[in-house]
């Protein structure tokens, strides 16, 4: 398809309470969206990078401006064939991936917007529904935290997840396991730890955790591998895989047991694609993460999370959890399975069936371009 057109909005999109991590605190989740236009369509991908460089070297400022000056002038106004093309064509530029990722996203919505499929069916899914689990960040007291989770494995979530830092840390594992022994649990560390704190990863075993989420360096794969070669509890990577070429060298290495996925953090869903078949033939689970998308990213990240090798329940959220108005429209909204399960279910329209609502998308732009084949 030729692009004839590339819209980019970097966004500001308030958050119901403050997103907390290892990280810190966002009041506003920053997201940056693309518009891409071609044969008199358009659809929208959307990478969400945070407002800091915190959760990786990327931040939202920095990806607008990157894309508006290198990436969309080097696609405008050229035939870009598949995802594969896509990528080669945006090569040269090295690392960066939540930029590439949010030209990627859009093409491949568009694409399958192009072919009148829906954006899962694109991808080679052959379901339409997944199960999601449940997500706790840091909260002021373990009091307040006990009735969430209580509330979550009522409700049926297939896994709980739990942010882990210090002074958030055992007593608060201690107390959600003693409730819930037989759940299954798994702890976010968002690269908190080092291999020094073997003493306390061992204790960690006791725990009967489905796995521990990047528990050292965000850009570490050696350590992580002379890590779980000391433990039972399965690792998980997220932070430490941003590329085809970092998947690769983790099963190499067998510095993980588990993969998440971001298509944010890999560069896109080409990449995404290529990690997910990768980590099959390796026997690796995988599992799609998101991050503070509105219902467009979201959608994309459901869309993703419908192939094969996808078993883990993914971290996507109804749009109420963060925003009390989505972005996008539709909202995005969960569904409860024949087995009681909360699940995402992807539409059944072309493309992703969602795009931003045109006022709200005004009143959050933060900074906006537009990019034809005769402005580059
Ligand atoms: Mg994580």
């Amino acid at each position: 398809m030729i692009i004839e057109q590339i819209d980019i909005y970097h966004v500001a999109m308030p958050l119901v309470y403050p997103w907390r991590t290892a990280y810190g605190e966002d009041a506003a989740a920053e997201s940056v969206l693309v518009q891409m236009h071609s044969q008199g369509c358009s659809a929208w991908g959307e990478s969400a990078p945070l407002a800091a460089p915190c959760y990786s070297p990327e931040w939202a400022g920095g990806v607008f401006a990157l894309l508006r000056n290198w990436l969309a002038p080097a696609l405008v106004g050229e035939d870009v064939v598949s995802g594969k093309d896509l990528q080669a064509r945006l090569a040269h530029f090295k690392g960066n991936p939540f930029a590439k990722a949010a030209l990627d996203t859009a093409w491949w919505v568009l694409a399958a917007t192009l072919a009148g499929q829906p954006l899962h069916v694109m991808l080679g899914a052959a379901r339409s529904a997944a199960d999601v689990g449940a997500d706790f960040g840091v909260m002021d007291t373990i009091d307040e935290l006990l009735p969430c989770v209580d509330q979550a494995v009522d409700a049926g979530f297939r896994r709980i997840k739990l942010k882990f830092r210090p002074g958030w840390d055992l007593p608060m594992l201690q107390a959600v396991r003693a409730r819930h022994p037989q759940a299954v649990i798994h702890i976010d560390l968002n690269s908190g730890y080092r291999l020094e704190d073997l003493e306390l990863f061992r204790r960690l075993d006791d725990f009967n955790l489905a796995m521990l989420e990047q528990p050292l360096g965000h850009d570490d794969l050696v350590d992580h591998a002379r890590l779980q070669a000391q433990i039972r509890t399965p690792i998980c990577l997220d932070e430490s895989i941003t590329s085809v070429q970092r998947a690769k060298t983790a099963i190499e290495l067998a510095s993980c047991r588990y993969v998440n996925v971001k298509p944010g953090r890999v560069g896109g869903l080409t990449p995404a694609l290529e990690i997910h078949d990768l980590c099959q033939q390796a026997g690796i689970p995988c599992w799609v993460g998101g991050m503070l998308e509105s219902a467009v990213g979201a959608r994309i990240c459901a869309a993703l999370a419908m192939l094969d090798n996808f078993t883990y329940p993914a971290d996507i959220f109804p749009s109420r959890r963060f925003y009390a108005q989505d972005l996008a429209e539709p909202e995005l909204e969960l569904e409860v399975s024949a087995e009681g399960s909360p699940q995402v279910r992807c539409l059944d329209l072309p493309g992703i069936g969602t795009a931003p609502h045109p006022r709200r998308l005004q009143q959050l732009t933060v900074a906006h371009a537009t990019l034809t084949a005769k402005t580059r």
